[in-house]
């Protein structure tokens, strides 16, 4: 039968021949007769007699099956027309792709008697499917999946109840990493754990960077929680240890949350929480290296959820309010000041204090928005009392470090000031120490800013975590303010105490006011009075207080 088509296909061919495509024939015994030659000539076959077999063994071995199926499709099943994708072999010994059409010719008894069809070379589509598919879904650092593939991953998991498990991973102060090194030593420690994970994977195993230092691995079939266990031992050994760069040497250690699967959530979004949450959990409440979202680890997680999601719409709930605790002059024992702590009123979980909800805010970014109630409150409130009171009383307002980090954050401050009618020297702004703040030029500008329109710079929590010399130096404060725990082991602890007094010396110095926190009682004050304390705060003059009782506060000691 190729004979006799021969004459009917010459036109076809020079046509294939200029398409660069190659036609070819397939009889019922499988032989085939590969047409055009400059189509056909970059491959191992015999042109004019070759057979089934021979092409089948050009195929690159995973996509053998894909090629079987689409062919017995089409001649057992009797459909009209074949199309095939799939790589092939050439003389040089790489793969091409090649896509396959075709159509068959049936005798009566349904055995195919012949079939016609083209190839053609799809390499470079392919090429470029493959790169908007890895510019989709890989992670352009690791080379491992991204966020985006999880998710897609997790939906199809969710909606199927597939068993599994999924882990994520954490490398524990890795932000330190990157504010020591630099971020180019900080992306190399990260291909280094991703090559570390990608040698322990099991087949079963999927692997995801999701975002900076957080990794996934989805676990795509039932796992008993023993076995899980081992894994991610397992795991935490390959990536943990010294990753030596050049002439660094860093320590990584890491940390591990894991969900079971299936789990009862609607969206990936709520899975991967869930599993970062526990280990936040683990790592904070029981200094696990791993830990496993079970019963004891639901009530915090889920409450830390709530709340995450909770604190996005307390604003317009309007269950955020504020508190104003006293300060007073340590000299003439009157209240100069008052300091603004937020205060949330949940209608589901009841009071939540700042030190719960405050790092939450940090994280969902919502704090920027908080930041700016806060502020705002604290300017009508100061206006209110200096217009009734006659006095020069000043409001300290509490700032996070994420607000600072917005490049318009002096001029919002400076707008609300200007937008309530205060005296911009009427405001204290309560800044803490952090990594992020030693040295960082942008934010030190926002402060100078500040500074020179009159708004007086507080550092916050003297004593605790990151003190930097640094800081003294360089932030445009105005006042210090002692952390209450400090004053405390002060009381006791004579070194401490001698170190806060010659703190105290050095402020005066350098004309910067002190302020002791968590004064309690009179044993305190009299100590402070001794150190040359400048200011005093504390439950001994009074707890943080309504608004209304912050007015009678100042009524009382006056009258
Ligand atoms: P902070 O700025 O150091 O505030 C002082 C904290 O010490 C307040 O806790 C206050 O109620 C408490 N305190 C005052 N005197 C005493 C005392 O004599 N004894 C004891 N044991 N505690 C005393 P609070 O209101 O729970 O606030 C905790 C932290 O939350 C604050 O620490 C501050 O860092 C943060 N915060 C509060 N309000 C805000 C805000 O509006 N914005 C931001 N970014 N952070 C806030
Ligand atoms: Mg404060
Ligand atoms: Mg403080």
């Amino acid at each position: 039968s190729i004979d006799k088509l021969n004459d009917d296909m010459r036109r076809m061919l020079m046509l294939f021949e200029v398409s660069n495509e190659g036609l070819f024939e397939m009889d019922g015994c499988g032989r085939i007769r590969f047409y055009n030659s400059n189509f056909y000539g970059k491959f191992d076959i015999d042109c004019k007699e070759s057979t089934l077999e021979e092409w089948q063994s050009l195929i690159h071995p995973e996509d053998r099956e894909t090629f079987d199926m689409a062919l017995e499709d089409h001649t057992k099943n009797r459909l009209l027309s074949y199309t095939s994708q799939y790589k092939v072999k050439t003389k040089k010994g790489n793969f091409i792709w090649i896509e396959a059409r075709g159509i068959a010719e049936f005798d009566e008894e349904g055995q195919m008697t012949l079939m016609l069809g083209s190839h053609r070379d799809i390499t470079e589509h392919k090429i470029s499917e493959n790169r908007i598919y890895n510019l989709a879904y890989i992670d352009g650092l690791t080379g491992l999946y991204n966020r985006s593939k999880l998710d897609e991953t997790l939906i199809m998991n969710i909606s199927m109840k597939s068993p599994g498990a999924l882990i994520y991973l954490n490398i524990n102060q890795f932000k330190l990493v990157n504010d020591t090194y630099g971020d180019e030593t900080g992306n190399r420690v990260l291909i280094r754990v991703a090559e570390r994970l990608k040698q322990r994977l099991s087949e079963n195993c999927m692997l995801f960077r999701i975002h900076a230092d957080e990794f996934a691995v989805l676990v795509t079939e039932a796992i008993s929680a023993g076995a899980l266990k081992d894994m991610v031992k397992d795991m935490q050994a390959a990536i943990e240890g010294r990753v030596t760069l050049k002439d660094k040497v860093i320590e990584v250690s890491t940390s591990v949350g894991v969900c079971m699967l299936p789990m009862d959530v609607a969206m990936p979004e709520e899975l991967i929480q869930r599993a970062k949450l526990t280990m936040r959990y683990g790592r904070q409440n029981k200094e696990n290296r791993y830990t496993f979202f079970d019963t004891s680890v639901e009530k915090s997680v889920m409450q830390e959820l709530h709340m995450e999601t909770g604190i996005r719409s307390a604003l317009e709930a309007n269950e955020l309010y504020l508190n104003y605790q006293p300060i007073i002059n340590t000299e003439i024992g009157e209240v100069t000041s008052f300091e603004a702590l937020v205060r949330w009123k949940s209608e589901k979980w009841g009071e939540i204090y700042p030190d719960e909800f405050i790092p939450v805010a940090e994280r969902t970014l919502d704090i920027i928005d908080i930041g700016m109630f806060v502020l705002e409150k604290s300017c009508e409130f100061i206006k209110s009392i200096r217009t009734e009171t006659q006095k020069a009383l000043k409001v300290s307002v509490n700032v996070s470090v994420v607000q600072l980090v917005q490049s318009d954050f002096a001029e919002r401050v400076l707008g609300v000031v200007d937008k309530v009618g205060i005296d911009p020297s009427a405001l204290v702004l309560e800044i803490t120490e952090s990594l992020t703040l030693d040295a960082n030029e942008d934010v030190l500008g926002r402060l100078e800013k500040l500074d020179a329109s009159g708004v007086a710079i507080a550092l916050d929590d003297f004593g605790t975590g990151y003190s930097s010399l640094n800081n003294f130096i360089t932030i445009p404060m105005k006042s210090l303010k002692v952390d209450r725990k400090v004053m405390e082991k002060a009381m006791s602890n004579d070194a401490i105490n001698r170190f806060i007094t010659s703190v105290v010396k050095l402020c005066h110095e350098m004309e910067l006011k002190v302020v002791a926190e968590g004064i309690e009682n009179e044993d305190m004050v009299e100590k402070a009075r001794i150190m040359k304390v400048d200011f005093l705060q504390g439950y001994h003059y009074s707890r943080p207080l309504s608004e209304d009782d912050a007015r009678a506060y100042i009524l009382k000691k006056q009258g």
